[in-house]
């Protein structure tokens, strides 16, 4: 963590922003830009946390924050304490206190025993540059909230970054749904991320979800495993830029074409290799078709590798599908809201059936591929190897990668598809 102070920009200033947001310490607009408004909020931040109150975010400051960063505090039982005076005093609530501690017996609680209090706030922002970094305190984050989560590594990106898979569920129906295989289109992260939050609640709390979903239905009947992030590495230069430390630091130029800004381009891996043209499906047609494009090599877009699955991400997606007998698959893209469902005729009838309720529930319209994009993707690869339904999910509608603005209306427009996936 560097330390920040007044005329910083970056994601992890954005997010202090919406913790200091979410906590009560207005710091103005949530932009990543370390401002006047920002400063006199972690002033105030600094003294109601007994801090040295100098507006600067060095190792205490960012001490004191990581627990509201990560939702959660450790607190230690004293004498008189009961759960739901500790769940008053933090002004949250008592079901979520009993489950983030499932080993501690409200009833016989003992002076000196240490507890997680989860605030009262959400966990995933929805208001940010969603990073990796991000993600994995969300998931750190969501685990102590809801330690019924069965979290894991399907393996590890080019530059050794996690690609964390989360379960939802432990019933025999699985189901998986993966976002962010193009790095311009990580807002489908925040999406899974999001689903992953609310799901758990409502399952903890007993509440219907939204549409009249039951979440402990959908718990015992189905497993919904989802990696939100195939591409990390893609995602990290899109939203931090190109690291001075990054194993492949002058050829990620070259391939950028001499640029080091990868905003508003890049969506390959950190191999300049297109993720979802790296599958074992017509993937020769998928390099056939590069040379019209004006693809050569490795570089932003459309690039699909020197063989199917040659990256350690789409060897990892793939494996880990290999590993489960899914049902049915949601890979999430942005942008065009459209529903791609079909492989070279090779989907079964309920494919399509499927996908018409999915048109309904999301108001997307279903779509067939052309030309390059045609191939070699994810859902490709899994019709034609298990001919069950698999779907390319589009959202949100502009240039990519869209403004997180969009995210209130992509969340609604997916959420009973989500829903309806695991069940269907
Ligand atoms: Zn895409």
């Amino acid at each position: 963590m560097r330390t920040l102070r007044l005329g910083m920009t970056g994601t992890d200033v954005m997010e202090i922003q919406a913790m200091l947001l979410k906590t009560g310490y207005n710091p103005g607009a949530v932009d990543g830009i370390f401002g006047q408004e920002t400063q006199d909020a972690v002033i105030r931040f600094q003294k109601a946390n007994g801090l040295n109150p100098d507006g600067i975010i060095g190792p205490a400051t960012y001490a004191a924050m990581m627990p509201y960063l990560l939702g959660y505090t450790v607190y230690t039982i004293k004498d008189g304490d009961t759960f739901y005076n500790i769940a008053r005093r933090y002004q949250t609530n008592l079901t979520l206190l009993i489950m983030a501690n499932p080993d501690v017996n409200p009833n016989n609680l003992q002076i000196g025993q240490q507890i997680n209090v989860p605030f009262r706030f959400n966990v995933v922002d929805t208001n940010i540059d969603y990073t990796y970094e991000v993600l994995q305190r969300d998931i750190e984050g969501l685990k102590v909230r809801y330690p019924f989560l069965e979290t894991g590594s399907a393996g590890k990106s080019v530059v050794g970054r996690d690609l964390t898979y989360i379960r939802l569920g432990k019933g025999p129906n699985q189901v998986f749904y993966n976002g962010s295989h193009h790095s311009l289109e990580w807002i489908t992260s925040p999406l899974l991320m999001k689903f992953v939050e609310e799901f758990s609640r409502a399952y903890s709390t007993g509440e219907t979800l939204s549409y009249g979903y039951n979440p402990q239905n959908i718990w015992n009947s189905s497993s919904i495993y989802i990696i939100p992030m195939v591409n990390p590495d893609g995602i990290e230069l899109v939203l931090n830029g190109l690291s001075p430390d990054n194993p492949n630091y002058s050829d990620l130029i070259l391939w950028n074409n001499g640029s080091t800004d990868f905003s508003t381009v890049w969506q390959a891996n950190n191999h300049g290799v297109d993720l979802n043209h790296n599958y074992n499906a017509a993937w020769q047609l998928s390099k056939d078709a590069e040379e019209q494009y004006g693809i050569t090599g490795p570089g932003p877009t459309r690039y699909g590798g020197t063989a199917p699955e040659s990256e350690p991400e789409s060897k990892a997606v793939a494996d880990f599908t290999r590993a489960h007998n899914f049902r049915l698959v949601l890979a999430y893209h942005s942008q065009g809201e459209l529903i791609f469902w079909d492989f070279m005729n090779l989907v079964p009838p309920e494919g399509r059936a499927i996908g018409e309720q999915f048109q309904r529930a999301s108001g997307y319209t279903l779509a067939e591929t052309e030309g390059i994009a045609s191939y070699a993707g994810y859902k490709d690869w899994f019709i034609q190897d298990y001919r069950r339904p698999g779907y390319t999910m589009e959202v949100g509608k502009g240039k990519n990668p869209l403004p997180i603005s969009q995210f209130d209306q992509i969340y609604s427009d997916n959420l009973e598809v989500l829903l309806l996936g695991s069940i269907i």
